[in-house]
């Protein structure tokens, strides 16, 4: 058998997708945080991730034109090498002040920055013990390590105690591996539990607040601001590319290894760095999310509205409210067809088929962005109830 034979398979896959694909949606024209033209047909964007809007942000824009021209459009080279530049330094210590840790380091993507924690932290000797749920890039690196490699029932801290339990002397040298707000279902991590577990088996705890950045805490610090865990939690590891509405990736620490992760990790030594307007729209976007709380509140007001609207109407969403909405359903040939008619409605929404959905199911996912107006929230719940699905 070729290489390539095994691609057949995924033809068959495809061909049966027909249109129904998300991976065929291209977006023509993009309008507005919440809008777009897909398929000539004007679409309300609700799965975009783009949780405080700032994607045209007028702050954020003039800050990558103006590095833009000043920097050039890219670094051509990695941060260990030609691509260190004093932007990517000054976002570090920005995020180090933000978080309130004294250690901060900047990745070009949140898979790389997931990549090159893990794959800098953990050895032969080690163990990494995941959560069922956590996202792929946890995942694969773990698997570019050689340390043993466990998981644990999703969001159960009574499963991670038996499984540090079973590790004995080891549990001392593991990595437990979390998220905040899970991104299927919009569920959010019993932080507290979770830290009294992997303290009292003397592991360590990386989470994983890509989503969580900007909509969870006070400050927006995340789940470690609202679950008040921030001096016991070890590492936490986010995104550019969600809250922060441009790309890259970033870990922050209480340790002061973390300093020596850029001799440790390959993920952060063989990629080019961040461009500098990439750096500096993040930068500007970053001082928005300190300064306009009130973005983080009319997120979580247009979440209310819609998750509320949704429940009244009895359809099986995930099990709390968050700004990640998702639409429970068995059938994965009826999740399909939701989603290819609400695209015709003119809705954009994501679609989780099994194995990416839990339990087996498939999920009609939708985001919450701060920039969705009253409106359009209202027209996403009477284009949702037309699919007759509850
Ligand atoms: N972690 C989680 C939980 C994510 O959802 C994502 C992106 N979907 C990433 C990491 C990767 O982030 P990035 O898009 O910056 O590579």
């Amino acid at each position: 058998m070729s290489l390539l034979a095994k691609f057949s398979d995924l033809a068959v896959q495809r061909e049966a997708l027909a249109d129904a694909d998300p991976s065929k949606v291209v977006i023509d024209e993009i309008l507005s945080p919440t809008e777009a033209m897909i398929n000539g047909r004007h679409t309300i964007l609700a799965g975009t991730n783009n949780y405080l809007g700032l994607t045209f942000d007028p702050d954020c824009i003039a800050a990558g034109q103006k590095a833009l021209a000043q920097m050039g459009t890219g670094t051509t080279g990695s941060r260990m090498a030609n691509g260190n530049y004093s932007g990517h330094r000054a976002l570090e210590r920005e995020l180090a002040e933000f978080y309130g840790y004294p250690y901060a380091m900047v990745f070009s993507t949140g898979y790389a920055a997931n990549l090159g924690v893990l794959s800098a932290l953990l050895g032969p000797d080690d163990a990494v013990l995941l959560d069922a749920d956590a996202h792929a890039s946890l995942y694969d690196g773990a698997a570019m390590t050689q340390a043993g490699i466990y998981r644990f029932k999703h969001n159960d801290p009574d499963s991670l105690d038996k499984r540090l339990s079973r590790l004995k002397d080891r549990a001392a040298r593991t990595l437990v591996v979390i998220e905040g707000l899970y991104s299927v279902l919009g569920d959010t991590a019993p932080m507290q539990e979770f830290v009294e577990v992997k303290d009292r088996h003397d592991a360590l705890l990386m989470v994983d607040e890509a989503h969580s950045l900007g909509v969870y805490g006070e400050h927006g610090r995340g789940l470690v601001e609202s679950s008040a865990t921030q001096d016991q939690v070890d590492f936490v590891v986010g995104t550019f590319s969600k809250s922060l509405a441009s790309t890259g990736g970033f870990c922050v620490s209480r340790h002061q290894e973390l300093e020596l992760f850029q001799y440790a990790s390959r993920p952060y030594m063989f990629t080019a760095s961040p461009c500098p307007s990439v750096i500096a729209t993040t930068r500007a976007a970053l001082n928005a999310l300190r300064k306009r709380p009130e973005l983080k509140a009319q997120l979580w007001r247009n979440a209310e509205h819609l998750y509320n609207a949704l429940k009244a109407k009895n359809f099986r969403l995930g099990p709390e409210l968050s700004p990640v909405v998702a639409i429970r359903l068995e059938d994965r040939g009826l999740a399909l067809n939701a989603w290819q008619r609400l695209l015709e409605s003119g809705v954009y929404c994501n679609l989780m088929l099994p194995p990416a959905a839990p339990e087996g199911g498939s999920v009609l996912r939708f985001s919450l962005s701060a920039a969705h107006t009253e409106t359009q929230v209202d027209t996403l719940i009477e284009r949702i109830s037309a699919l007759g699905l509850e």
